[in-house]
C-alpha cells in the first residue's frame, strides 16, 4: 500500500500548490524536498512515531506541506477549526496528548493561551509566518533533510496518520483515528474514474472548502495532490477572492459544501463566464436542496452537480453520484469497496430496499474508533459496520436518499419530523434564502417543529403567509406550530453544516 506522498517524484514540474492571495507556486519537486527537509527538522526536534501534532490553521500552501512532512515521518495531525477559542483549542490539545502545535499568524494568539493551558511551551509551538517567542517554520526549511526517517517502520494498518474530532453539531468533539490505511483508501476511492477522476497536470482545484476538516482534507487535498493536480489555496470565503481564483487559474473541478452552493445561486458576482472552466460540482457536508441544485445549473450552465456524502468517522468519503445517471436528490451510490445497508432503528435488522431506517457503512475507510472511547467506539462500529447516525434509505437503483439526522429529528407526539424536509420545502418559497428547522420543547406535544429563515434580498413574505405555504404542503403533525422566526442568518459550521443546536441552545437559554 502506497504513502500519500509516494507519487510526488513522478509529478516533477508539475505544480503542485499555488498560494491564492500572493500567486506564489510549488512544484511536485520543490514540494517533495520541503516535504524531507522540514520532516527532518522535526525528527531532530524528537517528533516520533505515534507523536500527535495539533494543526491549527487556515489554508495556506505551508498548511499542506507541514501536514505531509508530519504523515512522512509517522506522526499524527490533528486538525481543528482554526476558529477554536483558546478553550477548545486547548480541550484539543489535552484530549489528545499533543507534543506539538502548528498555528499561522492569524491564530497564533489564541494558540499561545491554548499552549499555556495545555502545558506546552513556546518551542512547541511552530508558526507558519513569524511571531517572537514561537519556532518560524522557515527555520524548519532551512534544514538538509539529512534526518528525515527513509524506512520507518510502520503497519499501515495500526498506526493512525490522522486524528480529526468529529465536528461535535450533535454533542461534545470526539478524536477520530484514522490510520494510514484508512486515509490512503479514502484517497484511492475518491480519485478514482467515476468519483473524480482526477488527471495529471490537467486538473486544478480551489481550496475553498476547509483543509482542517476532512471532506477538503481528503477529497480536495490528499486525493488532489496523489493524483498530480494543481491546488490553489484560499484562506477564507471571499466572494471577489473566489469568483478570481475559479477564472483566472481555471478551475476544473468544483467541490463546495451547501452554503456555496446557496452563494453560486445567489449573487450578483457569479455567472456562467467565470465559471466556463468547471466541469463539474461536487457538494456534500450537508443536504443540498434540489432546487437550490437547478438554480446554480441554470445559472452557471454546468450540466453536473452531484451530491456526494460521508462523515469523519469514515475518512469521510462512502457515497458520490456517478458521472453518468446521476440524480440531483440522492447522494449516490456507494463508492469502489464500500458496502452500505440500512437496518431498523430499534433491531439493528436490515431492511429492504425503499424502507426508511438507519444508514451503515462498510469499507477500508472507516476508523479504527474514538480516541480513549472503548464505549462510544462499541455503539458505533458494530462487526465492521459504521453506524452513520443518518436516517436513509436506499432507491430500486441503489442509490442513497439520506433524509435527517436521528439525534435531531423532531419528536411530536410521539411522531418523528424530520427537520431537513421542512428546511427544503422553506427554500422552495420564492422568498426564502436558507432556514433551519429545530424542535421547540413543549409540554404537550413534546416538541414543535420551529423554523429560523433568512429572506432573499429585497423580497418579504409575512410569517402568516410562510405558515400557510408550509401548511398546504405538510401533514398537520409537520406544521410548523412551534413559530417562524425571520433571521439574518443561520449558524452554520466551518464545513457548512446548519448548527441546529446553536439555535436550541438560544432557545432553551430564553426560555429560562
Ligand atoms: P457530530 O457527529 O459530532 O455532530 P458531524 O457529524 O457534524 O459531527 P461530520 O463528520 O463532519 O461531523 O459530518 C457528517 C454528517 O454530515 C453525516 O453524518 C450527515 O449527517 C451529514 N452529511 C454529510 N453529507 C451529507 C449530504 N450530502 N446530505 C445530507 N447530510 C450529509
Amino acid at each position: 500500500m502506497g504513502h500519500l506522498f509516494d507519487d510526488f517524484g513522478r509529478y516533477g514540474q508539475l505544480t503542485a500548490l499555488i498560494d491564492g492571495i500572493t500567486g506564489r507556486k510549488l512544484t511536485y519537486t520543490e514540494l517533495q524536498s520541503a516535504i524531507v527537509r522540514v520532516g527532518s527538522a522535526l525528527w531532530r526536534l524528537g517528533m516520533r512515531k505515534g507523536d500527535v501534532v495539533t494543526l491549527f490553521s487556515e489554508n495556506k500552501p505551508e498548511f499542506l506541506i507541514i501536514y505531509l512532512s508530519f504523515a512522512a515521518i509517522g506522526a499524527v495531525i490533528s486538525c481543528v477549526s482554526p476558529t477554536y477559542k483558546p478553550g477548545e483549542l486547548a480541550y484539543a490539545l489535552t484530549h489528545a496528548k499533543a507534543k506539538m502545535l502548528v498555528a499561522s499568524t492569524a491564530t497564533i494568539e489564541v494558540a499561545k493561551q491554548a499552549a499555556i493551558d495545555a502545558k506546552l511551551n513556546q518551542q512547541d509551538v511552530i508558526v507558519l509566518g513569524e511571531a517572537a517567542g514561537f519556532r518560524p517554520y522557515s527555520a524548519l526549511l532551512q534544514d538538509d533533510g539529512k534526518c528525515f526517517p527513509e524506512n520507518l517502520d510502520w503497519d499501515p494498518r495500526e498506526d493512525l496518520v490522522a486524528l480529526p474530532f468529529s465536528s461535535g453539531t450533535t454533542g461534545l468533539p470526539k478524536g477520530v483515528m484514522l490510520s494510514h490505511y484508512n486515509l490512503v483508501a479514502n484517497v484511492e476511492q475518491t480519485r478514482t474514474q467515476d468519483v473524480m477522476n482526477y488527471a495529471a497536470g490537467e486538473d486544478v482545484l480551489i481550496g475553498v472548502l476547509p483543509w482542517f476538516h476532512i471532506y477538503g482534507q481528503t477529497c480536495i487535498a490528499l486525493a488532489g495532490l496523489k493524483s498530480g493536480v494543481s491546488l490553489v489555496s484560499m484562506p477564507q470565503f471571499s466572494p471577489e477572492l473566489f469568483v478570481k481564483i475559479v477564472k483566472d487559474y481555471k478551475v476544473t473541478k468544483l467541490h463546495i459544501a451547501p452554503p456555496t452552493m446557496l452563494f453560486l445561486a445567489q449573487h450578483p458576482l457569479v455567472n456562467g463566464d467565470h465559471f466556463s472552466s468547471v466541469q463539474f460540482i461536487v457538494t456534500g457536508s450537508a443536504p443540498c436542496p434540489a432546487n437550490t441544485t437547478m438554480e446554480v445549473r441554470n445559472r452557471l450552465d454546468i450540466p453536473q452537480i452531484r451530491q456526494g456524502y460521508g462523515l469523519t468517522e469514515s475518512s469521510p468519503v462512502t457515497h458520490v453520484n456517478p458521472s453518468k445517471n446521476y440524480r440531483y436528490d440522492t447522494v449516490g451510490l456507494a463508492i469502489p469497496n464500500t458496502e452500505f445497508k440500512v437496518v431498523e432503528l430499534t433491531t439493528g435488522e436490515s431492511l429492504e430496499r425503499g424502507s426508511e431506517g438507519e444508514v451503515c457503512v462498510r469499507g477500508p475507510q472507516v476508523m479504527k474508533g474514538y480516541l480513549g472511547n472503548e464505549k462510544a467506539t462499541r455503539e458505533t462500529i458494530k462487526d465492521g459496520w459504521l453506524l452513520t447516525g443518518d436516517l436513509g434509505f436506499a432507491d430500486d437503483d441503489g442509490h442513497l436518499i439520506i433524509t435527517d439526522r436521528i439525534k435531531e429529528l423532531i419528536k411530536y407526539k410521539g411522531m418523528q419530523v424530520a427537520p431537513a424536509e421542512l428546511e427544503s420545502l422553506l427554500v422552495t418559497h420564492p422568498a426564502v434564502a436558507d432556514s433551519a428547522v429545530i424542535g421547540a420543547p413543549d409540554e404537550r406535544a413534546g416538541e414543535l417543529p420551529r423554523a429560523y429563515v433568512v429572506l432573499k434580498p429585497n423580497l418579504h413574505v409575512s410569517e402568516d403567509e410562510l405558515q400557510k405555504f408550509i401548511a398546504e404542503r405538510v401533514a398537520p403533525h409537520k406544521q410548523l406550530q412551534g413559530g417562524i422566526e425571520f433571521r439574518k442568518e443561520i449558524p452554520k459550521s466551518a464545513a457548512g453544516k446548519v448548527l441546529r443546536r446553536i439555535l436550541k441552545d438560544e432557545l432553551l437559554a430564553n426560555k429560562t
